[in-house]
């Protein structure tokens, strides 16, 4: 009753349904809470609205001196955080065209994406490889291909940011947009460090079971949703966050490293919950076992931000160079 086909928008009626009844009143009420409104899907409110809002916000700010200073200001670091959620309420049956179209852009199943072959660069040879396989891609996801374009957004503005600079212009308007990118981006980046974003695992066990794991579909909300929300706090995520590192090469190819990374957990969050990690308080290694997912989130989204900063100051290619 919950397979992938249910995925897309399709089941975001399904789970209104489900989020209603009585048995599941409780966690209604959680999502609720957490700023998910009803209308949405549980798969909907990745990291929950708590869980998006603390990876933007870390990001922000700890972004290094070396960067403007209207990406590092207080109002830029409150914007970025209010749009970590901001993809998900994008998500309400009230904007059903929105809705369909963007839900496949938070995650990616990447055993059948791999299936098909290696992930092409662009989002379109990648959909059309899919619907030659007689798949279609809001079930297979489209995640690295959104996050890649949007990082792309935030790398013009803040190349045309450094020209209106240059040439004694306001940069204002410009600086809104660059604001509303980064924060943007945060979400997909955000989404990519959940291990249940990344797999035909993402909200029960399905196929071979021999250690018994969770098959009820409830592991992806209470995983990154009321859990986070009651037990994961900014100085304890921060503490795990890594060094500042500037991103060498293709940003594609460094993405999907990002989201293979994020893959290699999937197992060790259906070990958890088995263990008990995700109701209440959890255990002291779910606890630092998701810290550590929501600052790899934190820290690959300031890194995301300073390689745009860094890229746009080099000369765009030119397409006539040698012709
Ligand atoms: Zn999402």
């Amino acid at each position: 009753m919950f397979d992938s086909s249910l995925r897309g928008q399709s089941y975001t009626g399904l789970m209104l349904h489900r989020s209603l009844s009585l048995r599941l009143l409780p966690t209604a009420l959680a999502a609720a809470a957490l700023g998910c409104v009803l209308a949405q899907s549980q798969a909907a409110c990745a990291w929950g609205n708590e869980g998006h809002r603390l990876i933007n916000r870390l990001a922000a700010e700890t972004l290094p001196a070396s960067l403007p200073a209207f990406l590092r200001s207080d109002t830029a670091i409150k914007e970025i955080e209010y749009l970590g959620p901001e993809p998900d309420r994008w998500r309400s049956r009230g904007e059903p065209q929105l809705s369909a179209a963007q839900a496949p852009e938070h995650f990616i199943d990447l055993e059948p994406a791999d299936a098909l072959g290696p992930l092409p660069r662009n989002r379109l040879d990648f959909e059309a490889k899919v619907f030659a396989s007689g798949q279609r891609p809001e079930k297979i996801g489209l995640q690295p291909w959104e996050a890649t374009e949007v990082w792309e957004r935030l790398k013009a503005a803040l190349r045309e940011y450094r020209s209106l600079a240059a040439a004694g212009q306001d940069t204002r308007p410009v600086e809104e947009v660059a604001i509303f990118y980064a924060g943007w981006l945060g979400h997909y980046v955000g989404d990519a460090s959940q291990p249940l974003h990344t797999t035909i695992q993402y909200n029960g066990w399905t196929g071979p079971n021999p250690n018994g794991y969770t098959t009820a579909h409830q592991i992806h909300y209470q995983f990154e949703g009321p859990f986070v929300a009651a037990n994961e706090h900014e100085p304890e995520v921060k503490a795990k966050m890594t060094e500042l590192k500037t991103i060498d090469g293709d940003i594609f190819d460094s993405y999907v490293a990002y989201l293979r990374h994020t893959n290699s957990y999937v197992e060790k969050v259906y070990q958890l919950e088995k263990a008990g990690g995700f109701a209440g308080a959890g255990t002291a290694e779910s606890r630092e076992f998701t810290a550590e997912r929501l600052a790899a989130g934190a820290s690959m989204l300031r890194d995301m931000i300073v390689t745009a900063w860094v890229e746009s100051a080099k000369p765009v290619p030119d397409p006539y160079a040698g012709k």
